[in-house]
């Protein structure tokens, strides 16, 4: 059983003096592009783009969001800030104020680091939470006091290409349950946000290479976009159900990693996507009955990561099951065995057995608008690959992504008695808490595991049998 779980806000360094190995060390979760980060580190002459920040494109369309208070970020998340921030904070005058405890507020991430983790209180929630569920520094300064993850929260910046584009972090509720605004409402809020980033880098940006498709397959940042336009329209065919239109995306995939790219560009490429795409319709059985049940190796992997992906270790949603380590690598173990109750790894986890949570009962089908929505979200942003999904290849990252699936439907499952459309929202928001975030997944055996399923063909069996 791994560690517990250290999910992470992403601090940065002084805009004019980036130490190189925390800059990079500290980019984690997504927030910040690594790749970005990495190319600046190294070769400060990238940047000619005169200062201006690079456009956000593609803010998704299916999405609305708007903060609604509710409190969870502060109380699920670890904020690492830099020293810099830190000393800002300290110098706003707030030591005796009624609303926050005594000092201190930081404690440091390891003996010579120059970041620092926002303290939680005894009772959970970031140390500057009122008891009013407002954030101290919000309320008093505004929101430009507040640490750099927390303004950018729940918002995800990839760099792709020659502009950014904007994905979402479904642990926040208001992004779950579609309130708000409609996302591209933000857009004026995000340029003042990416420009920090690319201050922070030393300038601004306008080529990086994009993250490769497989081992040894690299294409240019348009013809990568080419691809992922094709898996959004697989995914956005309703006339499917969502678990066919990710098991033909995983079939795009395997064509496409059978042909060669190195000839095919530009309109040839996107003439070859739609012919193979058409092709998925005879490729891909069509009912989830007709694909074969997955493999001893494929549960058997499958539940050592659906034991991470259940988990809550922070909040106020925490299971008993992840009180302490020993509980956790207990927890861990059963969910390997698959036998006996499910440990309450998190609070809403109903008092069944692994048996009971493997019967097979389909999910209605106005499920599939809010799946659709979290998965067109992640594909359009690059959420699922590179940088802010711990390096992982194209092609690799889709079929992490595809995995998510069946720990939604198992979860759901797993969460009666509550509603379907309730228990997918909340499956949503405990299996995102973890996706491309969760150290614990970038782990090398972890990783192997991943790349284990999707090799054998296991992740589309997965998706089938837990959409029956
Ligand atoms: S979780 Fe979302 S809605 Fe709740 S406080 Fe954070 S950003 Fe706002």
């Amino acid at each position: 059983m791994p560690p517990p779980t250290k999910r992470k806000f992403v601090g940065l360094p002084h805009p004019h003096k980036p130490p190189r190995n925390e800059f990079l060390g500290s980019l984690r979760q997504g927030l910040v592009d690594k790749t970005f980060a990495r190319a600046f580190a190294n070769d400060p002459s990238m940047c000619h783009n005169g200062g201006m920040s690079l456009p956000i494109r593609n803010l998704p369309l299916v999405q609305n969001w708007d903060c609604h208070g509710c409190g969870d970020c502060c109380r699920e998340l670890e904020v690492i800030v830099s020293t810099e921030e830190k000393h800002a904070i300290e110098e706003l005058g707030l030591t005796g104020d009624p609303e926050l405890p005594a000092g201190p507020w930081f404690k440091r991430k390891g003996w010579w680091s120059r970041r620092w983790a926002l303290r939680h209180r005894p009772g959970g929630g970031c140390v500057f939470l009122t008891v009013q569920g407002r954030c101290r520094l919000h309320e008093r300064f505004g929101p430009q006091a507040k640490p750099f993850p927390c303004r950018l929260f729940p918002f995800v910046l990839v760099y792709v290409g020659n502009h950014w584009r904007a994905g979402l972090r479904f642990l926040c509720p208001s992004v779950v349950e579609n309130r708000g605004r409609p996302a591209n409402e933000h857009q004026g809020d995000l340029p003042s946000l990416s420009l920090h980033l690319e201050k922070m880098a030393g300038s601004s940006v306008d080529s990086l290479p994009p993250p490769p498709l497989g081992a040894g397959q690299q294409i240019p940042w348009r013809d990568l976009i080419r691809v992922v336009e094709a898996l959004v329209r697989i995914v956005e065919d309703r006339s499917d159900r969502l678990e066919r239109r990710l098991r033909k995306g995983l079939a795009l995939g395997r064509l496409c990693q059978e042909a060669r790219f190195d000839n095919i560009s530009g309109g040839r490429l996107v003439e070859f996507l739609n012919v193979v795409s058409g092709a998925l319709e005879d490729e891909v059985p069509r009912r989830p009955e007709d694909v074969p049940r997955p493999g001893w190796i494929g549960r058997l992997l499958f539940r050592t990561l659906l034991g991470v992906y259940a988990r809550k270790d922070r909040g106020l949603n925490k299971g008993p099951a992840t009180r302490n380590w020993l509980t956790r690598v207990w927890a861990g173990w059963r969910f390997v065995r698959g036998r006996g109750r499910i440990p309450k790894v998190n609070k809403y986890l109903a008092n069944i057995t692994f048996k009971e949570g493997e019967s097979h009962n389909g999910l209605p089908a106005d499920v599939d608008e809010i799946l659709e929505r979290y998965y067109l979200v992640k594909l359009n942003s690059l959420q699922f690959c590179g940088p802010p999904n711990f390096d992982l290849p194209f092609w690799r990252g889709l079929e992490a992504l595809a995995l998510t699936l069946p720990m939604i439907l198992w979860l759901t499952r797993a969460l009666a008695p509550m509603p379907p459309q309730e228990a997918v929202k909340k499956a949503i928001s405990l299996v995102d808490d973890h996706f491309g975030g969760n150290p614990i997944l970038g782990m090398r055996h972890f990783r192997y595991f991943q790349r284990t399923l999707g090799r054998r063909g296991e992740v589309d069996k997965l998706i089938a049998w837990y959409s029956r």
